[in-house]
């Protein structure tokens, strides 16, 4: 293994708009590259232009520093500021709470989970995670944290802190139930038993949480067995959810790594595998009618079954109305039944995008608009969405929502494939 310190120039993404799979805002990596070395890691193909990236992991010591710059330069103001804006200003209390107000409005982060796990080993040594943290709870920033290991748990001061803030949601990535295998295919991350302990913990400090179950492995992954299994520990230990998604493999060096590990560990499941994937979709996207089965679909069967929701959950921003946020999380659950369980065409899903994200960068709050006659001025929507946004102010969900959900449920048995 070969760690480089190195300097970073940015860390937070692009702003990211009404994402109804994570709910982020922005997203950072503390680190490029990443040990856990998942056997079907994306990060490995050459789009990411990270050679070595599991051998090789750049250490970007500077990255607390990089986002505080970012943040303010994006008009976040630190709680060390404020307070000494307070002070020097002469505000009382409601005036400082104004203040606190008119600030930008504030962005769900994403730690780390994208093309690295900012608790992979190094970490423990480094702790730049942890300085990233600090630098969020400063900006009072909501965060949500994606991991594959328990590490995590040495933060927990901090989550808390920020929690209580904003909001701290930690989510695990966990996709076979079965240790043994699991080892095969992420060599260094926490085990699953070891996961799911740690997000029990999460979850009995208060903190947000439940489990990304994604990538799941054709033919491996996608038994009822395995995915029941999931579901039933993640119900046990309180996630909020559990949400399932296929694999991705993409042609050139993420495939073949991973049919190189298939070939010496599942030897007769190469040639099925290999087939779902000879498309060389540039995206990794498979033939759907090689896959044993609609994971999507399976999962959310799953999940009815075992009584648990099947999709993650939009949480309130501080300063955000409840009314709103209730809105906004019904639309982004019609987005992602719409979008990754029926299939619909774009042209379909646009317009609840659309709204979802006029919604998602604020307005004052619904019920007092509509009461005031201006709810359509500020949602710039036709009479169906309009209807569409009352009803749920009225009865927080929907019919057009139930009407997907009940679509949903008669594809069950069909075998249809709709997208991953
Ligand atoms: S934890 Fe994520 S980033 Fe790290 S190797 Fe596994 S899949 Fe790749």
């Amino acid at each position: 293994m070969r760690y480089e310190t190195t300097r970073a120039k940015s860390l937070l993404s692009k702003e990211i708009c009404a994402d109804s799979w994570f709910h982020v805002n922005r997203s950072l990596n503390a680190y490029r590259g990443c040990e856990h070395g998942c056997v079907y890691c994306d990060g490995m193909s050459e789009g990411y232009h990270v050679d070595d990236f599991l051998t090789h992991i750049r250490i970007k010591e500077n990255a607390a520093d990089v986002l505080r710059k970012e943040l303010k330069r994006s008009g976040f103001t630190s709680r060390s500021e404020l307070e000494t804006e307070t002070l020097w200003s002469f505000l009382d209390e409601e005036d400082a709470k104004r203040l606190a107000m008119n600030r930008p409005r504030r962005l769900v982060v994403g730690v780390c989970g994208g093309v690295s796990d900012g608790y992979q080993p190094a970490e423990k040594e480094h702790k730049i995670t942890r300085q990233v943290l600090e630098a969020l709870l400063d900006y009072e920033m909501p965060i949500l944290v994606l991991t594959k290991s328990d590490l995590v748990l040495r933060d927990l001061d901090i989550l808390k802190e920020i929690h209580e803030k904003a909001f701290a949601n930690v989510m695990f990535t966990i996709t076979l139930a079965d240790d043994e295998t699991q080892k095969i295919f992420e060599p260094k991350a926490s085990s699953t038993s070891e996961r799911f302990a740690a997000l029990k913990e999460i979850r009995q400090a208060g903190l947000f949480g439940g489990v990304m179950a994604t990538p799941i492995i054709p033919t491996i992954g996608d038994t009822l067995e395995n995915m029941t299994a999931l579901a039933k520990k993640a119900r046990e230990v309180g996630a909020e959810f559990i949400q399932f998604g296929g694999m991705t493999l993409k042609p050139g060096r993420q495939k073949e790594y991973f049919l190189s590990v298939l070939t010496r560990r599942f030897p007769d499941r190469v040639e099925a595998i290999s087939k779902m994937y000879s498309n060389e979709n540039r995206y990794g996207i498979p033939i759907w009618k090689y896959l044993p089965c609609n994971i999507m679909l399976r999962g959310y069967e799953v999940c009815r079954d075992v009584g648990i929701r099947d999709r993650s959950v939009r949480h309130r921003l501080p300063q955000e109305h409840e009314s709103n946020n209730t809105v906004l999380g019904i639309l982004l659950d019609i987005v992602f039944y719409q979008e990754f369980l029926l299939g619909y065409h774009w042209s379909r899903i646009r317009p609840f995008k659309e709204l979802a994200i006029r919604v998602e960068r604020g307005m004052p709050e619904m019920n007092a608009l509509r009461a005031s006659g201006e709810l359509s001025d500020y949602l710039l929507a036709d009479e169906r969405m309009l209807q569409l946004v009352e009803e749920i102010l009225d009865r927080s969900t929907c019919e057009y929502l139930e009407t997907l959900v009940t679509d949903v449920d008669q594809l069950e048995g069909t075998g249809t494939f709709t997208q991953f």
